[in-house]
């Protein structure tokens, strides 16, 4: 990979983040770019063209959500970038290198939350470090600056089944930042949690985003929570998945709600949404 990430490991001593006393994260990003990307299933009544032709791209550092209708391919497009899906047309580039298979330099993120039940909090923030050549006492710390980072430190030898859904995916984020990734991809993370719970981890993850620099990729179909958190929003339409329009949000953060300017872009994309193929 590009960037101060070279040689694969955290050097959080020469990140800004770190001097100012802040995200012991590395300041790297990673762009990404989707070329022509296509995806038919096979079925038995016939095949299903999930996704045709889509092409974008995500700059280093750039904030992105993908927003679309139910069945529009945004997960199968996730699972694609990430590396779990082959692509039956065109190919993903991250930093310029084509996605082959996941890697360790994105941040993965699922809607239900992957975490082990067997493991504490800890032990599943600490999951991916495992195969790192960090030593245990190195592994430990970072595991603590995550938890620190999602504000989970006093549960951090809780059991998943004990957390809120907020929590738990607070868990699911910590983990997927420890290894210190590029890229940070995400799937629907608050879709299962409650309106008010959702709208901090917004705040939360917009804190983090900033303080670590992190390209992020984010699939909603939720569009009050693109509006909140996008550079850009890419807005699909479905039969087949591809892309209708991209929206430039021009709105400084923090967005309020009830602006007007976030109720227009609110109304531009869902008619963006609704309307027709
Ligand atoms: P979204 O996440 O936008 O709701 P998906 O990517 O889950 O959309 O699904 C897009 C289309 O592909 C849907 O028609 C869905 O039924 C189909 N699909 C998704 N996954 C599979 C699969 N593993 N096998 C067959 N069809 C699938
Ligand atoms: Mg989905």
């Amino acid at each position: 990979m590009a960037g101060v990430n070279d040689d694969g490991e955290g050097r959080p001593d020469e990140s800004p983040a770190a001097e100012r006393g802040g995200s012991p994260l590395t300041p790297a990003a990673a762009s990404v770019a989707l070329d022509g990307v296509g995806k038919t299933y096979p079925g038995d009544g016939g095949s299903v063209r999930a996704l045709d032709d889509v092409s974008f791209s995500v700059a280093d550092g750039e904030f992105v959500c993908l927003v679309g209708p139910s069945g529009c391919g945004k997960t199968t497009l996730f699972r694609i970038v990430a590396g779990l899906t082959e692509a039956t047309d065109g190919r993903v580039l991250l930093d310029g290198t084509e996605v082959t298979g996941p890697t360790t330099d994105m941040g993965v993120v699922f809607q239900e939350y992957h975490l082990f039940p067997w493991l504490t909090v800890a032990e599943n923030v600490g999951f991916g470090l495992e195969r790192s050549d960090r030593s245990p006492d190195e592994r430990e710390a970072r595991v603590d600056e995550m938890l620190e980072l999602v504000g989970l430190t006093e549960f951090r030898d809780a059991y998943p089944k004990s957390l809120s859904g907020g929590m738990k995916q607070r868990v699911a984020i910590a983990r997927s930042l420890a290894v210190d990734p590029d890229l940070l991809l995400m799937d629907e993370p608050f879709g299962a949690v409650d309106a008010q719970t959702r709208e901090m981890l917004q705040r939360e993850l917009l804190d983090v985003w900033d303080s670590t620099g992190k390209t992020v990729l984010f699939v909603t179909h939720d569009v009050a929570e693109a509006v909140t958190l996008a550079d850009r929003i890419v807005v699909m339409a479905a039969d087949p998945g591809r892309v209708r329009e991209i929206v430039d949000v021009d709105v400084e953060r923090p967005r309020e709600r009830g602006d007007a300017a976030f109720a227009e872009y609110v109304g531009r994309v869902r008619d963006l949404i609704g309307a027709g193929p």
